[in-house]
């Protein structure tokens, strides 16, 4: 086993070079302070999986801080120490921030709440952790390097496809641990264990349904950042745990399953914002009473409840638009977000969403404010009316150059 980890954690695709070299700066560091060092969670699984990893979180047993002021000293970057959980990060450089973790265990002083912590082993910090197949650890320092850790067999479960608890109490202590669960069985295809299933019952639900708004959408967001992201949220439906935290929370509409990864094409000029889409796909059938009340409970900003709300909306009005012109479409949906036009448009493909993105809204009229002073015309409320009036032609075709704009706005003066 040893060596196959050795091979895969030496494999460029799926460990770039240079996180590949941060590692061994990390492993030498650690060796020459004599600190076990460990690579924990989802590096080792996905590595076992053979798939790309991104980031590492790094536990060590000893003073994580100590670790990272020293390779502070020597490799450059910014340590931010946490003392209280003898924690840091090191900001290696822009793009490059390594978790360096002291080993600990946990104790949860009831039901749903975050635990109390207290340094410890790395065995007791694996036992900490939510599934087997998350409950691995690689070693790093010196000779120990690529030695796997995996005490509560989760390379078995990889191979079983199988996601675990390690105890009964697991989704009661911390029932995100279901949306978790449900992320890695629908990421992977794999299977949540039988009596794991059971747990996720009543009880969890009632303690999910306790949880802070910001700890639920936490974890929405984290589904819908994900590429089976309409699957979890049918799976959630399923197991019972949308109506946990809202007694009106929807299901998903299965027509729109297959838009929650759309990549937004170049041509709309919109930038992919895989989350926000995911929210407005789920709420896009619900009543407006509903969507409020959710987006309270789920604590959404200010830029998610405002594109919900007009995404709502554009759909109620979108059936007496058929006969506009394109300024009056325009002038509806300039104030629109983005977001939610495009989701309309994903949706709907109403040829005239398309043109504004694409088009009309950037719309612009040659004359300026800068030209209307030059004309002697006193500043005012007449400026907008006038500017607003030439685009309007522009938009409709009712000028099609320069000179029929002048025309135009001799017309209006
Ligand atoms: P992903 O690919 O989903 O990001 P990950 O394993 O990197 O997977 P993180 O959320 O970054 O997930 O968590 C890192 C590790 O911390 C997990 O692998 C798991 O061991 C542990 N962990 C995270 N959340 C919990 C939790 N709620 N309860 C117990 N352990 C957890």
């Amino acid at each position: 086993m040893q060596k196959d980890l050795l091979r895969l954690m030496r494999n460029p695709s799926l460990l770039p070079s240079e996180k590949q070299d941060l590692l061994t700066h990390i492993a030498n560091q650690s060796a020459s302070m004599n600190m076990p060092c460990y690579i924990v969670g989802g590096f080792v699984r996905d590595l076992l999986l053979e798939k790309p990893v991104k980031d590492f979180d790094i536990v060590v047993e000893g003073d994580a801080i100590k670790l990272g002021e020293a390779l502070v000293k020597k490799h450059g970057g910014k340590l931010t120490a946490h003392h209280k959980f003898s924690t840091a990060i090191w900001f290696v450089h822009e793009n490059e921030f390594v978790d360096l973790i002291t080993a600990r265990s946990e104790v949860y002083e009831h039901a749903g709440a975050l635990p109390t912590v207290k340094p410890s082993t790395i065995d007791d910090d694996i036992r900490r952790r939510d599934f087997s197949i998350n409950a691995m650890a690689v070693r790093i320092d010196g000779d120990h390097f690529g030695e796997l850790l995996d005490p509560l067999n989760g390379q078995n479960d990889l191979k079983e496809k199988t996601v675990r608890v390690l105890h009964p109490h697991s989704f009661i202590d911390d029932p995100t641990r279901i949306f978790r669960a449900i992320r890695y069985e629908q990421r992977y295809g794999f299977k949540i264990e039988p009596n794991a299933l059971k747990m996720i019952s009543q009880e969890s639900f009632e303690i999910l349904s306790k949880l802070s708004g910001e700890r639920i959408r936490h974890e929405f967001d984290l589904i819908f950042a994900e590429v089976n992201s309409s699957k979890m949220i049918f799976r959630l439906g399923e197991l019972g745990a949308l109506g946990a935290f809202h007694h009106q929370l929807p299901e998903l509409n299965e027509k729109y399953s297959e838009l929650f990864n759309s990549k937004t094409p170049d041509e709309f000029g919109i930038s992919n914002n895989q989350v926000m889409l995911g929210y407005l796909l789920w709420l896009l059938d619900s009543p407006m009473e509903m969507v409020r009340s959710i987006s309270n409970r789920l604590d959404f900003s200010a830029d998610l409840s405002d594109a919900v709300r007009a995404v709502l909306h554009l759909k109620n009005e979108l059936p007496t638009f058929a006969d506009f012109r394109p300024s009056t479409w325009t002038a509806r949906l300039d104030k629109v977000p983005l977001i939610s036009i495009y989701v309309l448009w994903l949706v709907t493909k109403e040829a005239a969403l398309k043109e504004f993105l694409t088009k009309w809204r950037h719309v612009k009229t040659n004359i300026t404010g800068d030209d209307l002073i030059a004309r002697g015309i006193a500043p005012g409320p007449r400026y907008k009316e006038i500017l607003t009036r030439l685009r309007a032609a522009w938009l409709d075709g009712e000028v099609k150059n320069q000179m029929e704009e002048k025309e135009l706005l001799m017309l209006l003066l």
